[in-house]
């Protein structure tokens, strides 16, 4: 098989997606499974489906435009506020997109008009994080507007936090959007199907808040892929966090000084620092850098450990038991690895659902 590869267990994030599809049920919310850090992959988008998903969203169009093209026939979400140079695209592809702009829905509007389509709208709220979302006091007046586009129904409204800032999901900003959506039904005299609390950041509220509120969406990457919460990246109780693995190819087995020696200077992404001198360690290359992966978001396997990377190669301290040339090392991935891998067009992808062993035992 060709390296570097990503080996992706279809089995282990369908049963993540359905252990947290069943756990949030109980709650009342449903699951909008995100797909961005697989770069559209039509593979798990089918899979998030088929474990109860009810929809698919993902920040880029082209993402979604690939899904539908590879026969994803769910609703599909547009979890970037949409650029007005693909509002056509957005309108053609997606049935709904998250928004904060009323430019950008009036855009929507004429490209709803022009496809006979109409688009659905999930308007974004500020709630401290300070990334996309309108301000409290603004929301009224973008709904009034929101509500006279022709070709646009305002399907709900949203929030999102933990991305930019680090604010946590907690009882207060969940309450201050549910309060916020009862507020726009009563004001306008609307019903609301969606309200969307946020990502996988807001699963420890999900579980332990006595009360949930008007919440009923939350839209799901990261905690169904690598089974982790991403405020301390603690992995889930019940989930898998080993459903991919980025595999390489060693290059290079040699024993070497630990120090480097000669003028030091800067290397090519900025200074390394210098270990301790440890005389002759196993040095091994493997044909993977940075164009790949985000070496910091790489777990090596026990006995290896990572010391730097540069556009093709990472360098790791073999221990004992140097691999030979030509041997593959597995190592796990965080997100901003996973995110890298799966877009980088040198990483290969291998679907499986478990080996023969696995499936005799389950
Ligand atoms: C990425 C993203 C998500 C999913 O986040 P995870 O932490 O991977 O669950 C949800 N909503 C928006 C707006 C996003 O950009």
């Amino acid at each position: 098989m060709s390296a570097p590869r990503l080996e992706i267990r279809l089995d282990r994030i369908h049963h993540n997606a359905r252990t947290l599809v069943q756990r949030l049920a109980a709650r009342g919310i449903s699951v909008t499974g995100i797909t961005k850090a697989t770069l559209g992959s039509p593979e798990v988008a089918s899979e998030l489906l088929r474990a109860g998903v009810t929809s698919i969203g993902d920040s880029r169009i082209e993402n979604i435009e690939a899904m539908r093209l590879a026969g994803v026939s769910s609703t599909m979400t547009l979890i970037r506020s949409p650029m007005l140079s693909q509002a056509d695209q957005v309108v053609a592809h997606a049935e709904v997109s998250l928004n904060s702009e009323l430019d950008v829905i009036a855009r929507l509007s004429t490209a709803a008009a022009e496809q006979q389509r109409t688009h659905g709208v999930v308007l974004m709220v500020e709630l401290g994080d300070l990334r996309e979302g309108i301000l409290p006091g603004d929301l009224d007046a973008v709904v009034r507007q929101t509500l006279r586009f022709p070709g646009i129904a305002l399907r709900g409204i949203g929030t999102n936090l933990a991305c930019q800032s680090g604010v946590a999901p907690d009882e207060r900003n969940m309450a201050e959007l549910s309060a916020l959506a009862t507020s726009l039904e009563s004001t306008f005299g609307i019903g609301l199907d969606v309200v969307s609390g946020g990502n996988s950041a807001n699963l420890d509220w999900a579980f332990g808040a006595p009360d949930v509120g008007r919440i009923n969406d939350l839209r799901l990457g990261e905690a169904i892929l690598l089974g982790r919460e991403p405020l301390q990246r603690r992995p889930i109780d019940g989930l898998h966090t080993d459903a991919f693995t980025l595999v390489a190819e060693v290059i290079e087995s040699k024993t070497k000084p630990s120090l480097a020696w000669g003028a030091i200077h800067q290397t090519a992404f900025g200074r390394q620092s210098a270990g301790p001198d440890r005389g002759d360690t196993a040095r091994v290359i493997l044909a993977i850098g940075r164009q790949d992966v985000d070496p910091a978001g790489l777990e090596a396997p026990a006995g290896l450990a990572i010391l730097g990377a540069s556009s093709d190669h990472l360098v790791v301290d073999a221990g004992r038991f140097p691999p030979a040339v030509g041997s593959e090392v597995a190592f796990q991935l965080n997100y901003s690895a996973l995110l890298a891998a799966m877009t980088s067009p040198f990483v290969s992808r291998v679907f499986t659902r478990g080996s023969c062993d696995d499936e005799r035992t389950s």
